[in-house]
C-alpha cells in the first residue's frame, strides 16, 4: 500500500479541526431517521459508537471521553434538539436532557442534550499515530507528493481520500463533495476550566472546548458569511474572526489573549453522509472515502476501516449501501 499526500500527514483538516470526537452522523438524529430511514440511522449511530471504542484503543492520550453538550441557543433550537433527544431515547441511545448545564455555559442557553461516550481528540496526534502504525505494517507514505492524475498511478486500485481538498482530481466528485471552510481560534491557557467537555450550539455553527492546559478552542460562525465559506481557500477572514473573538471573550468571561487562528477545509455533501465506495464510471478501480460534512473524526476513522474491508472484498456492511457514491448518479 502506498499513500500520496500533497502535504505532510495530518496537515489537512485532520490536523486543523475542532477536536470533537462524537458518535453519530453530521445531521441531527431525528432528521437522520427521517432522511435515511429509522433502521439505517440507528445502525449508523451504533456503528460510530463502536468506532469510538476502537479509536480509544489506538489513541492513547490523544482521546478523552467526558461526553458532550449540545446546547439550544433559543426557544426554536430548544424545540429542535428536544426532538433529537426524544428520538435518541426512543431508540435506546444514552442521552440526558438538561434545562441548564453546569460550568461556563450555565444560565446562557435554553437547554441541552448531554451525551456520554464522546469527547475530545487531539486529531493530528491521533492521525500521526495511525500513520506510524500503517508504516510499521508496511505502508509506504509519500509526503509532499501531489497526485495530478489518478489514472496514471501505478496501482490496481486507487482510493481518493481528500475530503474537502483535492478539487479537480476526480472531476465527477466536484459536484458531490463541496469544499467548505471552517475557521478556529484558540486562547492562551486560562487559569480555570469552565468547559469540561465539548460544547456546541446553533446547529453546530458554534463549537468549543477547553483543553487540559486551559486553552479555549472555538470554531464556527460560518453562517456570518456562509456563501463565502464555500471555498477551498485556506485562509481566515476578518468577518468570521471578529465574531469568533467576541464570542471567545464572552465564553471566558473577560478579554483573553488569542494565541492561534487557523482555517481548514472540509467536504460537505448534499445529504450530509459521506461517499464511500467505487466512483461510478471508473470500472471499479478508483474509489472514494470522503465528504464527512464537518464531522469526520469518528466517521472518518470508521469509513477508513469500512473502505479497507470493502477493498479486500468484504462488502457486507450496511453502511456501504448508505454511503454508496452511486446514490447521486443520474
Ligand atoms: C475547521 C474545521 C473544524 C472541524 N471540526 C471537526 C470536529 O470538531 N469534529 C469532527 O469530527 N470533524 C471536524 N472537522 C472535519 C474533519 O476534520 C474532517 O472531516 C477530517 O479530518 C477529514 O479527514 P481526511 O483524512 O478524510 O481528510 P484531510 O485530513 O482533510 O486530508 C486530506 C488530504 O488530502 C491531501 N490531498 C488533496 N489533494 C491531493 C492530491 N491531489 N494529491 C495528494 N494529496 C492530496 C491533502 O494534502 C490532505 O492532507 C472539521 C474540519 C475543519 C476544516
Amino acid at each position: 500500500m502506498r499513500i500520496h499526500d500533497a502535504r505532510a500527514i495530518a496537515e489537512g483538516a485532520s490536523g486543523r479541526n475542532g477536536g470533537f470526537a462524537l458518535s453519530g452522523g453530521a445531521a441531527r438524529y431525528d432528521i437522520a431517521r427521517e432522511t435515511y430511514g429509522a433502521e439505517q440511522a440507528a445502525a449508523l449511530w451504533r456503528w460510530t459508537e463502536e468506532a469510538l471504542d476502537r479509536m480509544e484503543e489506538l489513541a492513547g492520550d490523544a482521546l478523552r471521553r467526558p461526553g458532550s453538550y449540545r446546547l439550544a441557543a433559543d426557544e426554536e433550537e430548544r424545540d429542535e434538539i428536544r426532538l433529537e433527544y426524544e428520538a435518541l431515547r426512543e431508540d435506546g441511545f444514552e442521552a440526558e436532557w438538561l434545562d441548564d448545564v453546569p460550568g461556563g455555559a450555565a444560565g446562557r442557553f435554553r437547554g441541552a442534550i448531554s451525551r456520554p461516550g464522546g469527547g475530545s481528540i487531539q486529531p493530528a496526534r491521533f492521525v500521526r499515530r495511525l500513520a506510524a502504525r500503517a508504516a510499521a505494517a508496511g505502508a509506504e507514505i509519500r509526503e509532499h507528493d501531489t497526485v495530478e492524475d489518478v489514472e496514471a498511478l501505478d496501482a490496481d486500485r486507487v482510493l481518493v481520500a481528500t475530503d474537502g481538498y483535492g478539487r479537480g482530481l476526480t472531476p465527477e466528485l466536484d459536484g458531490l463533495i463541496w469544499p467548505t471552510r471552517g475557521q478556529v481560534i484558540a486562547s492562551a491557557p486560562l487559569d480555570r476550566i469552565f468547559y469540561d467537555r465539548p460544547h456546541y450550539a446553533r446547529q453546530g455553527f458554534d463549537y468549543w472546548q477547553q483543553l487540559p492546559d486551559g486553552r479555549i478552542v472555538l470554531g464556527g460562525f460560518r453562517d456570518v458569511s456562509i456563501l463565502d465559506e464555500l471555498t477551498d481557500v485556506e485562509e481566515t477572514t476578518p468577518a468570521i474572526q471578529s465574531s469568533l473573538e467576541s464570542f471567545l471573550h464572552e465564553l471566558a468571561g473577560e478579554r483573553v489573549q488569542i494565541t492561534h487562528r487557523w482555517a481548514g477545509i472540509f467536504g460537505l455533501t448534499q445529504d450530509m453522509l459521506p461517499l464511500v465506495g467505487p466512483i461510478p464510471g471508473r470500472d471499479g478501480r478508483v474509489w472514494v472515502a470522503g465528504g464527512y460534512s464537518g464531522h469526520g473524526n469518528v466517521p472518518g476513522f470508521a469509513c477508513g476501516e469500512l473502505v479497507a474491508d470493502a477493498l479486500l472484498g468484504n462488502t457486507s456492511s450496511p453502511q456501504l449501501e448508505l454511503f454508496d457514491p452511486a446514490r447521486f448518479a443520474g
